[in-house]
């Protein structure tokens, strides 16, 4: 394509974008996107000066044409956008930039977080709020005043002074509107909600709303200022525009100072620096620490502080020279769902997830990313084919946020939840009444099965290094092992004929499972997967019941009553021994020689079973952890307060009275130290109670 062409096809594929962004609040591609067609079309017209004309998005700002809702306001003094710096060498070319036009002055700078929301210009005659207008093209842009009027952070009338109330005849306070995260998130939960009765009343599901900016754009554009004023839009202050009278300034950092007097919000994380290396550093904390903040940035903002350096750097066509937008990586990225696809998990729970062109977003490439239910999918309506838009913030899983719905193809229809289970036995699937997820509850699914013995080698388990995912799916394919148990009878030939094993890894593999037969019992309760059984559980039945025997021959009712098990856990228990398999996987690993009965607590006799024994006050020898440790130990239970099924209180000096008031009017008996010992070595009560 000559050089002509691609610009005209950038030009008209960024002036649809606009219009679908700034006009709709509903944009198509993601900003990063949206940025990577506007820098290619800069980098042509840079390279081909011929070709530029004033008409070029590169020397325009915002939108294209302006909703016909709002009136038209005519901007004063017109209201830039900003030039961006993607990372840390455009940075420190555009502070070049600021040194060469200052010469012999050097600059301070302020730097200030980019809020990611609307940009909106207040003004107030003779201390009154009378208008708002959007950014629009810098020039004209929309009358929003009686839903700026909503937002309850926006002052109808300036602050006075020290008492003074004379301030400017005419001010100008320029700033972002946005929609805080948490107000997102209730926009966001209603509109499932309403989808939710939507779909049961068979009706279409309606757009989720994606991300904040977006929300908060289309929530500020209502025909209807009390859908704005419902919304709990907030507002940030950051530049004067035309100010009449009032206090003279001469810096950007007294500006902000005086708009916070005047009663505006300032956003406090404002800071100051000195050189290039400050603004750095808080460009760098930032990025690391944007999800701290109740509200989205997409970068900062640098601004020379000096109003008179200002005037000396000037503007371009559509930007000051003396502000640049450090923009972070992305965190949302469009891309095309391929498919949705369900997984099962160790206990046939069946969870949705969305196959994805590839896309960098959030630091790393994403092509797969979890869709959770079923009904999630139904309330979002992605469906196969559609571009949706994908998220993944900081240490957060990736996520797919929606559909873009004005570029679904035509004959999509909504995805429908699998029937029968993806594994080769293609049973059929189950969802439980009143439950979200749809379960296999096939004993025998080989996925089922094959995701038991991951969970059995996993870190927080038995903790066979070398035995994740791809290993455990090529032994389970080559048909070397039906259950955990089979891990140990592996032998060094058998891993030497499959794919890409040579010695070392076999070797590798082999002692890392031999190692594992030494583990503690906690680890191995763990890793046989009963429902419900986690890590915590197990360490309180391998400290109550010492081995593995002992917890499989324990009635359901003395699992129930260790501290931290439970009924549920302990029915899930029983009926996990109860199946043959189970019992079968069990002796695999008994005479494989894993431990069955390594508890690293001493094993004491059980004498507290079903017995609680609450401890105040400090006892001789004994912190208060180990006071209950030794109750506990014993298979007792050490609430922190007394009641009718308290066996005995053990008072120690400095106990406070209300557990002592209480005990007595229970008829608890109270024990000192000796009592305690003699409870604890004996399981009963000393013959004086
Ligand atoms: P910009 O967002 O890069 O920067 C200028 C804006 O930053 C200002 O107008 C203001 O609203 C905002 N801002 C936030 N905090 C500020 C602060 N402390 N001080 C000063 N300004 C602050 O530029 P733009 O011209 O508003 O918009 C262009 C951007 O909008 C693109 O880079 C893209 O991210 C997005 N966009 C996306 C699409 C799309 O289809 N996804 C389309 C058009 C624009």
């Amino acid at each position: 394509m000559t050089p002509a062409k691609r610009i005209n096809e950038l030009r008209r594929q960024i002036a649809h974008h606009n219009e679908r962004y700034y006009a709709d609040d509903a944009p198509e591609v993601s900003d990063a996107d949206y940025d990577a067609l506007v820098r290619e079309l800069a980098r042509i017209e840079s390279e081909h000066p011929e070709l530029v004309d004033d008409e070029s998005p590169t020397r325009l700002i915002g939108a294209g044409a302006l909703s016909s809702t709002f009136a038209e306001v005519t901007h004063r003094q017109p209201m830039a956008s900003l030039d961006n710096a993607m990372d840390d060498a455009e940075l420190a070319a555009w502070g070049d930039r600021v040194a060469r036009g200052l010469g012999d002055e050097r600059p301070r700078f302020v730097c200030e977080l980019k809020i990611d929301g609307l940009a909106i210009s207040l003004r107030y005659e003779r201390g009154r709020f009378v208008q708002a207008a959007t950014r629009g093209d810098g020039r004209v842009g929309e009358d929003v005043t009686a839903n700026v009027a909503t937002i309850e952070s926006i002052p109808g009338v300036l602050a006075a002074i020290n008492g003074v109330k004379q301030g400017p005849s005419v001010l100008e306070v320029r700033g972002e509107v946005y929609l805080p995260i948490a107000a997102f998130k209730r926009l966001q939960a209603a509109k499932e909600a309403e989808n939710r009765e939507r779909l049961t009343a068979g009706r279409k599901p309606e757009p989720v709303p994606v991300n904040p900016r977006n929300a908060g754009a289309g929530s500020l554009r209502q025909k209807d200022p009390a859908i704005t004023a419902s919304r709990g839009l907030d507002f940030w202050s950051y530049q004067l525009g035309e100010v009449v009278g009032g206090q003279p300034l001469v810096s950007h950092e007294a500006s902000l100072k005086y708009l916070h007097q005047l009663g505006f919000p300032v956003n406090p994380q404002i800071k100051v620096v000195e050189n290039l290396a400050g603004v750095v550093e808080f460009c760098r904390y930032w990025q690391e620490n944007r999800h701290t903040l109740p509200y989205e940035i997409d970068g900062v903002v640098v601004k020379v502080d000096s109003l008179a350096q200002r005037e000396v750097l000037g503007n371009t066509s559509r930007a000051p020279r003396w502000a640049i937008a450090f923009k972070f990586p992305p965190e949302e990225r469009t891309t095309i769902l391929r498919d949705i696809k369900i997984s099962v998990g160790r206990t046939g729970r069946t969870t949705p997830f969305a196959e994805l062109e590839p896309v960098f977003v959030g630091g790393s490439t994403v092509s797969m990313a979890t869709l959770h239910n079923q009904d999630q999918v139904a309330v979002k309506d992605v469906r196969p084919g559609d571009t949706v838009v994908v998220r993944k913030a900081g240490d957060v899983i990736p996520e797919v946020v929606g559909p873009v719905l004005s570029l679904r193809p035509a004959k999509s229809k909504p995805w429908q939840f699998p029937k029968l289970c993806p594994c080769p036995l293609r049973t059929e699937l189950v969802r439980p009444e009143g439950e979200a997820d749809t379960r296999c509850v096939e004993p025998a699914c080989p996925y089922q099965r094959d995701q038991r013995i991951i969970y059995f080698a996993s870190r927080g388990a038995m903790d066979i290094e070398g035995l994740g995912e791809n290993t455990v799916f090529q032994l389970s394919d080559a048909g070397l092992v039906a259950d955990a148990g089979d891990i140990y009878s592996l032998s060094r030939e058998q891993l030497l004929t499959l794919d890409k094993w040579g010695a070392t890894k076999a070797d590798n593999l082999l002692n890392a499972i031999e190692g594992s037969k030494q583990r503690a019992l906690p680890r191995l309760l763990t890793a046989l997967g009963c429902k419900g059984l986690g890590p915590s559980a197990s360490e309180a039945l391998s400290r109550a019941f010492g081995t593995l025997d002992s917890i499989m021959l324990a009635s359901e009712a003395d699992l129930a009553l260790t501290d931290g098990v439970g009924p549920i856990i302990a029915a899930s228990i029983v009926r996990w021994f109860a199946v043959p398999n189970n019992r079968a996987m069990v002796e695999k690993l008994r005479k494989a020689g894993v431990e069955f009965g390594r508890v690293e607590v001493s094993r004491l006799p059980q004498n507290l079973v079903g017995k609680a024994i609450v401890v105040t006050g400090a006892l001789e020898g004994y912190t208060r952890e180990s006071a209950e440790a030794a109750i506990k130990d014993r298979g007792g239970k050490s609430p922190g307060s007394v009641s009718a099924k308290t066996m005995a209180l053990v008072v120690g000096t400095d106990a406070g009275a209300s557990k002592l008031t209480k005990a007595q009017e229970l008829g608890i008996p109270i024990l000192d130290l000796a009592g305690f010992e003699h409870v604890l070595s004996t399981g009963e009560l000393p013959p004086a109670n």
